[in-house]
């Protein structure tokens, strides 16, 4: 049986619903062999899902989800296979969660201004002390009424042009990248298909992201058609980029994405784990290296 992946999913750490243990069972129900916890611009909740996975026999990827600013937008950098306590690492994405909270209250700020009281307060609570986003916002504003599903929220609210959007310069595509690679991990381009870039626009991404030391491309994300997923193969192919499989999971309540349940890799794709040469560990150190498929 070939090892089932996962390399992108969220936990409590930022805006997944179930905690990093939760997750990591959850996982293991689901059939995933090697799973990886990208949080945005946080590493906290690896040292809770490391305990888990070894006690469910899952292989952790420790990894991050970062947000940056490109070509004036936000697109995501997975950085996978990190070292989570690298302090060059941990500097960025500390600095990049204080742009967070800056962001959250500015947020809150505007919300209070078209009558939803304490939304900041409200979105701080539900994040638990973990990385605050829009998603915890977006929780905010379903409880108060305001429309009745997570996607509905976000598009009247909280993207582009709407009451509760607040532009963000997060890190640059090289910052990023650097991060990532001095914390010995390798750099992947998040969910590209969901970015509405033209052609011109997407070779370009890829090409900056080669030049900084970029190495992966998410062929297979949760979010994507099999016409996305056959269309992320193809420039994976023809960039050299190493491919991943993610589901981009962030707890039961989206109803319409599982965990380990993605399209398969298309043929004809490098895993980027095999071109990594990735060795993989059953939970924290002392597990067992899991057979490479
Ligand atoms: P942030 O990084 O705080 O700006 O929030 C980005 C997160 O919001 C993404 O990772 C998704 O979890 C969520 N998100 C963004 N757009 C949507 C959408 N249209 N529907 C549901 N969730 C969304
Ligand atoms: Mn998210
Ligand atoms: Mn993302
Ligand atoms: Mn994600």
């Amino acid at each position: 049986m070939p090892l089932r992946y996962d390399l992108h999913s969220h936990s409590t750490a930022s805006d997944g619903t179930l905690a990093p243990a939760e997750l990591v069972a959850h996982a293991s129900r689901q059939g995933v062999n090697v799973l990886a916890l990208t949080d945005h611009d946080t590493t906290e909740g690896l040292e809770e899902a490391f305990g888990a996975a070894s006690r469910a026999g899952v292989a952790l990827v420790p990894g991050v989800e970062i947000s940056v600013t490109w070509g004036g937008g936000t697109i995501h950098i997975l950085g996978l296979n990190i070292d989570p306590l690298h302090s060059g690492l941990q500097q960025g994405l500390a600095g990049l969660r204080a742009l967070r909270d800056r962001r959250a209250r500015e947020i809150g700020i505007r919300l209070e201004k078209i009558g939803v009281a304490d939304a900041y307060e409200e979105a701080r609570r539900l994040a638990g002390g973990g990385a605050v986003g829009r998603t915890h916002f977006a929780r905010v504003l379903l409880e108060r009424g305001r429309a009745d599903s997570l996607p509905k929220v976000f598009k009247s609210y909280l993207v582009r042009g709407k009451p509760g959007y607040v532009k963000e310069q997060w890190a640059t595509l090289e910052q990023a990248v650097d991060w990532i690679r001095k914390a010995g991990g390798q750099a992947v381009i998040a969910h590209l298909a969901r970015y509405r870039f033209s052609a011109t626009r997407q070779r370009q991404l890829i090409g900056e992201f080669k030049e900084c030391g970029g190495e992966g491309l998410e062929v297979v994300s949760g979010s994507f058609t099999p016409a996305e997923c056959h269309a992320m193969a193809l420039l994976a192919q023809r960039f050299g980029l190493g491919a991943t499989v993610g589901s981009d999971y962030h707890g039961p309540e989206n109803t319409w994405l599982e965990l380990g349940r993605t399209e398969p890799l298309p043929p004809g794709c490098a895993p980027l784990w095999k071109t990594s040469g990735w060795r993989l560990y059953e939970g924290a150190q002392g597990g067992y290296p899991l057979r490479l498929d």
